[in-house]
């Protein structure tokens, strides 16, 4: 018996030179013979999961079960498996021919309540998976191989390939999603597929047979973070069936659920079933684009006047100027493109973009945003600027227009809506005034700031403020309690000819609500000047920008130039009088809640790096 295998062991061997490749690995050595594991990928899958399986090293658990030739399973062999290698010794092998059953598993077997139970024959049941339909949470890796084992100078000799395959046992079935709007992607809230009809396998044998077709239930399953399932295979005598259904939820409110059903032919071991699912959505063709609080990373956003902005930037009036009763800047660009600045410290919720186009009745939603946050500078394209679309106008109806030239979307009218409270404050600012940024000489890429005279260079952090307080300013004019404090202390305001030279609240008013533009800079504090104003001229020392939230100091210096600014003199009350130095700093201070930008926190300016020290 001996000599004869050892000459078909010596013929295959002859026989399989011819092929390099089915290299004969008769793993030999002291203590048994020594096979490879490599676990295979589903067929159907793409992803490289094999690798990322076989660099994450073997399997949590194995069983292993031999057989003879006649099916009966032998209890002499010992085995054991290194993980690391993913290798496994059998020992105890006598010549013969065997067959080899391997299971691996990766992950937690208990989990899925699969019974192990032990054998006496290879047909008999090995593997009792739950009757209760459920996807796996363990990935089940099998195979069954022939081994011919010889014995050749008391070593064992097997023959078989170099590695022992494996395959996956169980099917896996995955859903995918085809968008035709990102826009409408980004709307979904909820998926989930039911499935009906499902009839799995609950028991597989040693020799790798399925069986136990259990009773057809219905199965709901989440797709919100997982889209891919292991499930025993389904039995091939019968079809289930499916719905895919997706809910999106409008910037609106609007909820649209759609269903997609689907048949499910077969789930069969080792193979991986997609279930693509095109969404075709009453909103794809909507002519809003839908921006998303998640766009604003800090990645793919740019901000107005960061610590970093260049001074050619933040001091060029064509690129950083506001007016504060227009803090949030909208238009449509020649290009079809919407573009957006914000000049706020505070960012705003929910925004409704429209825009009423030359030659149209209504205006219609062109954006929506989910946040604007501060000093935000968006551009998006506009769906019209390419193509029809669904447009949605403000009464609510949906008209279906053609394209647009995007010169004459760009003499939109645009105007913008949110019910954020913060918004409503910003609205009650009617009379604006334009603010830029200007040097006045000074060099702020200079530590000490380049100081020209009474001016140095001022840096964003300085501008930021520059906005709050003129945020504040110009909200505070046209509140009735300002108009009150001014009504009731008619008698104490004077102009330039002194205290007998009489000023009515009504022109104070009427000069502080007069659209103004002030260049706005740093004063440089070191000859003792602290304030700088008149004309369209306006400046302030750093410690005032700071401190104007809660320091009637720093709110006196704010309002002496604001004064010089109306044009008043320092023979008046506007400067070093009652307006400036008791009527207008304290109410700004205990004012400061009901305020647009009503704490230094959302700009902590007080502890920003790029202050001059
Ligand atoms: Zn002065």
């Amino acid at each position: 018996m001996s000599k004869i295998h050892v000459f078909v062991f010596l013929l295959i061997l002859v026989l399989s030179g011819c092929k390099e490749e089915t290299a004969m690995s008769s793993m030999t050595g002291y203590g048994g013979v020594k096979l490879q594991l490599r676990s295979m990928n589903y067929e159907g899958l793409s992803e490289d999961v094999e690798n990322a399986s076989r660099a994450g090293g073997g399997y949590d658990t194995l069983f292993v079960s031999v057989c003879d030739e006649s099916g009966l399973v032998l209890s002499s062999v010992k085995w054991n498996y290194d993980r690391n290698t993913s290798s496994l010794r059998l020992e105890g092998l006598h010549e013969g021919s065997y067959r080899l059953s391997v299971m691996g598993v990766r992950g937690d077997i208990s989990r899925d309540g699969v019974r192990v139970n032990s054998l006496s024959r290879a047909d008999e049941e090995w593997f009792s998976f739950p009757a209760k339909v459920a996807p796996l949470e363990a990935e089940y890796y099998y195979s069954s191989t022939p081994l011919e084992v010889t014995v050749s100078g008391g070593q064992e000799q097997v023959t078989t390939s170099e590695e022992i395959v494996q395959h996956p046992i169980c099917s896996r079935l995955s859903f995918g999603f085809a968008f035709a709007s990102t826009d409408v992607e980004r709307m979904v809230v909820g998926r989930k597929v039911q499935l009906q009809g499902l009839s799995l396998a609950s028991s597989l044998s040693a020799s790798g047979e399925w069986s136990g077709y259990g009773e057809a239930s219905d199965l709901e399953l989440a797709l919100d973070s997982v889209a891919a399932f292991r499930l025993p295979p389904l039995n091939p005598a019968v079809h289930a069936e499916g719905t895919v259904d997706v809910e999106t939820r409008h910037f609106l409110g609007v909820r649209t659920r759609l269903e997609y059903p689907f048949v499910l032919e077969s789930l069969k071991a080792g193979v991986s079933v997609p279930v693509m699912t095109k969404v075709v959505h009453p909103d794809d063709r909507q002519a809003a684009v839908y921006i998303a609080s998640a766009d604003f990373s800090e990645v793919h956003t740019s901000r107005i006047l960061a610590d970093d902005e260049p001074w050619q930037v933040y001091t060029d009036r064509s690129q950083r100027s506001f007016n504060t009763s227009n803090p949030l800047q909208a238009q449509i660009t020649s290009e079809g493109k919407l573009h957006m600045r914000f000049y706020s410290p505070r960012g705003l919720g929910k925004v409704t973009v429209r825009a009423l186009f030359p030659g149209k009745e209504e205006a219609v939603d062109v954006a929506y945003l989910d946040t604007v946050p501060p000093f935000v500078d968006l551009e998006r394209e506009l769906p019209l600027a390419e193509r029809s679309a669904l447009c949605r106008t403000a009464s609510g109806r949906l008209v279906e227009w053609e394209r647009m030239n995007p010169e004459e979307m760009a003499q939109a009218q645009i105007s913008l809506h949110s019910d954020d409270p913060y918004w409503e404050k910003l609205g009650a600012i009617r009379h604006g005034w334009t603010i830029y940024w200007g040097l006045y000489g000074g060099d702020p890429t200079r530590p000490d700031g380049g100081p020209v005279g009474n001016w140095m260079g001022i840096r964003p952090v300085h501008c930021r403020e520059s906005i709050a307080l003129f945020l504040n300013f110009t909200y505070m004019i046209d509140t009735p309690e300002h108009e009150q404090i001014l009504r009731e202390n008619e008698d104490i305001l004077y102009g330039n000819g002194g205290p007998t030279d009489r000023v009515t609240a009504d022109k104070v008013l009427a000069q502080m609500r007069q659209s103004r533009t002030l260049c706005v800079g740093l004063v440089y504090s070191g000859n003792g000047v602290l304030g700088l104003g008149g004309g369209s001229t306006f400046g302030a020392y750093q410690q005032a920008w700071l401190q104007h939230y809660w320091n009637t100091y720093s709110c006196e210096i704010m309002f002496h130039e604001l004064g010089h600014v109306m044009g008043y003199s320092h023979s008046s009350s506007f400067t070093y009088g009652p307006w400036a130095q008791q009527l207008m700093n304290n109410f700004y201070v205990t004012h400061l809640k009901d305020f647009p930008i009503d704490s230094p926190r959302y700009l902590e300016s007080s502890s920003n790096a790029t202050l001059y020290r």
